[in-house]
């Protein structure tokens, strides 16, 4: 496998460590399959996402290839993907969750770090880093901890306390920078291979290759066929490309002979993406980000958005915005219904699904992979306040008595 990057705009190809196009446009690693790679379903019994390997630009680190497999770099992906029929309804489709919450640091950002770690142990970076102050962060961090390799974590300066220490407590490096944070995701690519600080940044080509696994794992669950439609919420539109990307070569190699419709789903009040789909224009132009709960999916600007749009185009899918009541009601529904806790940038999801099934873009016996990018379990509640009331320990009989006549 080669590490040449190409762009998917323009098509031109760079052997340099760049991340972005000439045209402007973020550029992904070309994939050089030969004649009967990849294997489909593959027979590896490689743990996690090294179970695609065939579909990497690099080999599986030693401890992913070892027995018992080592390390946290092996722990990455293999997510169950459940098919839940009381979510039905509410979704008006056929739903299966793809349950990311289940990765080490709870969110399908793993997937990425793990392959963007290894890549970069492999190319010799003396650190690597990251620009945010999420899942991205924490999944970075945890990654380079087990690897042992320095990691250098930017964040805004007014991240609230509580996520600080979430990341913090791997250890990285952490930078409160002031200034322009939006500028600062490009601005580190531009001066990161300088200093031998290889960032992991949300669309970059390494973290794409990885993040490329939550949709073969999909294929190779519904192999041969492949489910009707993928549903993902959308910030940056890396994970979205990356889908895309895997589906694209799965397609070419012959391994599935139709691909999904991808849907992605944004929070209306910041919603770029969607809005441009709707629109039908061939570029996603920044928006003034409203309020949202699901803060850590609102990207004003995203650096993939256009690639997102085109992948949009390709598979013949669509994108829709939500609001913060839409996707309240769609968290209450998988912790209620299926027993699920996502986080409410992950809910945008299923109540996008419910939306899209409502206007008659999903269809009712249409099997869809509603993604559940990041484990509730970060949070307080999970959209459903507890309910509890206090007894004392002598009234516990009664209460037990009461309990099953009264909810
Ligand atoms: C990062 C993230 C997303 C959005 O992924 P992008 O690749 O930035 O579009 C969605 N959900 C969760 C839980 C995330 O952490
Ligand atoms: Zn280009």
């Amino acid at each position: 496998m080669t590490m040449t990057r190409c762009c998917y705009g323009c098509g031109v190809r760079y052997d340099a460590t760049d991340a972005r196009c000439d045209c402007g446009e973020p550029l992904w690693l070309e994939t050089d399959l030969d004649a009967d790679s990849p294997e489909w379903p593959p027979e590896s019994d490689a743990p996690g996402i090294w179970r695609y390997a065939d579909l990497f630009p690099l080999d599986p680190p030693a401890g992913a290839t070892a027995s018992p497999p080592e390390g946290v770099l092996a722990a990455a992906g293999d997510t169950p993907l459940l098919r839940t029929p009381t979510l039905d309804d509410f979704a008006g489709a056929r739903v299966h969750v793809k349950v990311e919450g289940e990765n080490p640091t709870g969110s399908f950002k793993d997937r990425g770090s793990a392959l963007g770690v290894a890549a970069a142990l492999d190319e010799g970076a003396q650190a690597v880093g990251t620009v945010s102050h999420g899942n991205m962060a924490m999944s970075t961090a945890a990654f380079a901890a087990a690897a042992d390799i320095p990691c250098l974590v930017l964040v805004p300066e007014d991240i609230p306390e509580e996520r600080l220490a979430i990341i913090g407590q791997f250890d990285p490096s952490i930078r409160k920078v002031t200034g322009d944070y939006g500028t600062l995701y490009e601005r580190s690519l531009e001066v990161g291979t300088d200093h031998g600080v290889a960032f992991l940044n949300s669309d970059v080509p390494l973290r794409t290759e990885g993040q490329k696994t939550t949709a073969l794992e999909l294929c190779d669950a519904f192999a041969p066929d492949v489910p009707d439609g993928i549903v993902l919420p959308v910030s940056s539109g890396g994970h979205a490309s990356a889908t895309w990307k895997a589906l694209q070569e799965l397609h070419e190699a012959g391994a599935i002979d139709d691909r999904p419709a991808l849907y992605f789903v944004q929070p209306a009040a910041c919603a770029p993406i969607a809005e441009a789909f709707q629109r039908g224009d061939d570029e996603v132009s920044r928006v003034d980000a409203g309020e949202t709960i699901a803060y850590s999916i609102a990207n004003a600007d995203p650096p993939s958005g256009n690639r997102a749009l085109e992948a949009l185009r390709d598979t013949g899918g669509a994108a829709v915005g939500v609001t913060d009541d839409e996707l309240r009601a769609a968290q209450r529904a998988l912790a209620t219904e299926a027993g699920l806790t996502v986080e409410s940038s992950s809910a945008v999801a299923l109540a996008g699904t419910r939306k899209l099934a409502a206007e008659g873009t999903i269809g009712s016996g249409d099997d869809v992979a509603v993604v559940a990018t990041g484990t509730g379990l970060k949070a307080a509640s999970g959209g459903v306040p507890a309910d509890a009331k206090t007894v004392d320990i002598s009234a516990i009989a009664d209460e037990l008595a009461a309990f099953g006549t009264s909810d």
